[in-house]
């Protein structure tokens, strides 16, 4: 009875300072940045003092682009394609940005800018982008099918002014642009600190287009990392001068072919990718051969503490490097009518549920019939499903466990049967 007196006291007594504790609790803000077509060997063989500053104070890694090899997911190792596998968390199967031009992306897969406005609380926007497309398209900014989504701060459309950005001599206007958009980023960074924030720059891409592998190259990844040094700088004021914990991502889009000048196809080279945060502490996700574009998406969620729908998350294609990771690596087999799902371990905890679909009805903006087929510990590694006497032409699984949800298609084939018998 006096301890619980005593505790009272202690609560009384403390009470305020509990209360002024929880207030002084950081805000979370998240800023991301893509730059164009930079291959993990030149970007470590220059090693750029912004970039590598960033990955001092948190991780460097190399990962990949382009889906899987040979599997429903391949995906091309172009531009826009590998911008919204970062928006998305989804591969091209999904998300359908095939090309730079004549885009028709499948918005039922959320951009992370979309899962931002989803959320209860208001979280504000930002985009600082050398590619117009990147709002009017990837994003879908204001259309119907994004849910009119809207976003607080633009800087963009300034490839689109020919008069203040006549082209010049090497496509040297566009490096003049992602000037720009780095100072307006790191201006609105400062001042108004959106919660999330994506920065867009191309010039490099053009540079590697059209001169390779060489010397001008460099000279202008120099120049760029420079300006990406802005950015960095506004963040580290913010977290100097207000109660603010910002998570940086800086990221490139594709590799290149073996001269450097293109990219697009799924040679070692175009599909490698680099990644470098201030994260100080990552999951095993943040390695090769396991991370990719498709994990910064809910790599944000996760940080923001963004709610994400669960059909939504059952066709995310990536996997959060913030924060713990119970399972990775999912991958299936067939055995007659059956499949055998497999995955790796991190945290041998609690259960995997394990949900089977036999139709795609969310890539069309409706909701998929998940039945839970399965529940076994998750240090069991995997489990066998029976996919039963329904014929289908796709079967989608999603695991989930605790911390981490991974999802595949089984690739059988629709035009075999099952057994001799059928
Ligand atoms: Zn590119």
């Amino acid at each position: 009875m006096r301890k619980i007196f005593t505790l009272l006291l202690l609560a009384g007594t403390f009470g305020l300072a509990l209360v002024s504790c929880q207030s002084e609790e950081k805000k979370r803000k998240t800023v991301f940045v893509i730059i164009d077509g930079i291959t993990v060997d030149n970007i470590e063989r220059m090693k750029p003092s912004a970039i590598f500053d960033i990955a001092s104070v948190g991780h460097y890694s190399r990962g990949y682009c382009g889906g899987k090899v040979g599997q429903y997911s391949e995906t091309p190792t172009i531009s826009a394609v590998g911008y919204n596998n970062i928006l998305t968390g989804t591969w091209v199967n999904k998300h359908n940005v095939k090309n730079n031009e004549n885009q028709s992306p499948n918005y039922n897969y959320w951009s992370i800018f979309r899962i931002a406005k989803e959320q209860k609380t208001n979280f504000t926007t930002a985009l600082y982008s050398s590619w117009t497309d990147n709002r009017t398209m990837l994003l879908g900014e204001g259309k119907p099918e994004t849910g009119n989504l809207k976003i607080d701060y633009v800087y963009d459309g300034y490839d689109l002014d020919k008069e203040n950005f006549p082209k010049r001599e090497y496509d040297l206007h566009i490096y003049d642009i992602d000037s720009v958009v780095c100072e307006r980023a790191a201006e609105c960074i400062r001042t108004e600190a959106p919660d999330l924030n994506w920065v867009y720059m191309w010039y490099p891409d053009d540079a590697y287009h059209i001169f390779g592998d060489g010397s001008f190259s460099d000279e202008y990844v120099y120049k760029e990392d420079a300006l990406i040094a802005k950015v960095w700088e506004a963040v580290k004021y913010r977290e100097k001068e207000h109660n603010e914990e910002w998570l940086v991502i800086v990221l490139t889009d594709h590799g290149r072919d073996e001269l450097g000048y293109g990219h697009g196809g799924q040679s070692d080279r175009a599909r490698a990718i680099w990644m470098s945060t201030n994260l100080k502490e990552v999951n095993g996700q943040f390695a090769e051969p396991y991370l990719s574009h498709a994990d910064v998406n809910p790599t944000i969620c996760k940080f923001m503490g963004f709610e994400v729908p669960r059909d939504l998350a059952f066709e995310s294609d990536g996997s959060s490097f913030y924060g713990p990771r119970d399972i990775y690596d999912l991958q299936s087999h067939n055995y007659d009518n059956k499949v055998m799902l497999s995955w790796k371990v991190d945290q041998g905890k609690g259960n995997a549920r394990v949900f089977m679909a036999r139709d795609n009805k969310f890539a069309q903006g409706k909701k998929d019939d998940w039945q839970e087929v399965a529940t076994v510990p998750v240090s069991d590694g995997g489990c066998t499903v029976d996919l039963g006497t329904v014929d289908s032409k796709i079967y989608k699984f999603a695991v989930q466990t605790d911390n981490t949800i991974l999802n595949l298609w089984n690739p059988r084939d629709p035009n075999r049967p099952y057994s001799p018998n059928q």
